[in-house]
């Protein structure tokens, strides 16, 4: 999960990595309150997940409540590569010697931690990766370990910081190692971070990304997720406990295990090229044990995306055999109309594995109007496809 710049700065904060003081708001109203308690000054930065909100007019400066509720007007809004910006945060007005870099991510490659730091900072790091490589110090560090003092000053000197400096950022790394461990994040970047007027070393933009697979230690996590851009079906299913993705074509789909839901998306999207180009609505993986209520709630949120023609459900059956998926769907066709949502888009159904035999009886019995067999997966997915265009 990518967290808003005043959540990573919140962050900082609680790890007493030295930031200015901010405040969030959603109105230009709230930012004048704001920038009188911050002493009459501020800057204004748009809160989107999203780099470059400088460049893009996203970052203004405030010389007075009045100013601050003007720049609150012009951003509060605005569309930052595709995010739209329903907050901004009101911060200290730092005055800026010197912009520099520094971050700890998760190095996959390597499967290690690294550390970047660079004097050439503010500016994108990927254009100073590029263009003048050696400004960017890069330095594994180990996951035992962690960033000691040693690390530290090792990770200040290959980055060439002035030497007046070295002791502050030495203390200033460890601290966002901590941010990075104590929060479990895979991502914490600082750019720029400053030194002041005063020579004191200033994290002014913070971005990290936490990982979800950590969720279960950090209670405190869950209220940073960013519900007003949730996607209202992907939220749903979430609340459900279901693995479900929003994708941008018109074949809902459904299958049990995450490999063969990603194969469908594939054949789907290839018998879509036959089709009007159609594709994959969707990722849903009802997983191992899909009873007849995941099956519906399943069901449920694809059918109740507006952009799906059709559904393709391809299920291969293995602990749990195909009679009870089969068992499943008609039941879940029976939950649904008994709740008022009447099924109007055509099924294409795919048994096959365990009791396939079985299972396909079980749906030729039930006659469901919309639901049609085909016996092989390429074969269905050529059917869904055909019926998505149709519509
Ligand atoms: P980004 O463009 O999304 O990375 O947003 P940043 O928070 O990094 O802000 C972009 C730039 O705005 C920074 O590199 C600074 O030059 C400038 N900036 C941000 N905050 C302040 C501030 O408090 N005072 C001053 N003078 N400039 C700021
Ligand atoms: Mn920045």
């Amino acid at each position: 999960m990518d967290l808003f710049e005043y959540q990573a700065r919140d962050l900082f904060a609680k790890h007493e990595v030295p930031v200015l003081p901010g405040e969030v708001v959603d109105t230009p109203e709230a930012a004048r309150a704001a920038t009188e308690r911050l002493g009459g000054k501020a800057v204004v930065k748009a809160q989107v997940k999203v780099g470059g909100r400088g460049k893009a007019g996203g970052v203004k400066l405030a010389f007075s409540p009045d100013e601050a509720v003007e720049r609150a007007t012009d951003i509060l809004g605005m569309d930052i590569k595709g995010h739209t910006v329903h907050k901004v945060m009101l911060a200290g007005l730092g005055e800026i010697a010197e912009e520099y870099y520094v971050s700890f991510l998760l190095d996959r490659t390597n499967r290690t931690f690294l550390a970047m730091a660079s004097v050439e900072g503010g500016v994108e790091i990927e254009v100073v990766a590029e263009e003048n490589p050696d400004a960017l110090a890069k330095i594994a560090v180990d996951a035992i370990e962690g960033v000691t003092e040693a690390k530290a000053r090792e990770i200040v000197e290959a980055a060439k910081f002035p030497a007046e400096l070295h002791d502050q950022l030495v203390d200033v790394l460890q601290r966002l190692w901590t941010v990075f461990v104590a929060e479990d994040a895979t991502l914490v970047e600082v750019n720029p971070l400053i030194k002041s007027g005063e020579g004191k070393i200033i994290a002014l933009d913070g971005k990290v990304t936490l990982d979800e697979n950590a969720d279960f230690r950090h209670a405190d996590h869950a209220a940073l997720e960013d519900k007003d851009s949730a996607d209202p079906l992907e939220a749903a299913a979430k609340a459900k406990g279901l693995n479900y993705v929003k994708l941008d074509g018109e074949v809902g789909i459904i299958g049990n295990g995450a490999g063969l839901v990603m194969s469908t998306l594939d054949v789907v999207a290839y018998a879509g090229e036959n089709h009007s180009n159609v594709k994959p609505a969707n990722f849903l993986d009802i997983g191992g044990g899909a009873s007849a209520e995941v099956m519906a709630n399943g069901l449920e949120i694809i059918l109740g995306d507006p952009a799906v023609k059709s559904v393709f459900v391809n299920v291969f059956g293995g602990i749990t055999a195909c009679d009870a998926v089969a068992n499943g769907i008609v039941q879940a066709l029976a939950l649904l109309e008994s709740k008022g949502e009447a099924v109007t888009k055509p099924l294409v159904v795919r048994l096959d594995g365990n009791n396939a035999e079985l299972g396909r009886q079980i749906l030729t019995d039930a006659n469901h109007p919309l639901v049609e067999q085909v016996d092989t997966m390429d074969g269905a997915a050529d059917r869904a496809a055909e019926l998505a265009a149709a519509k």
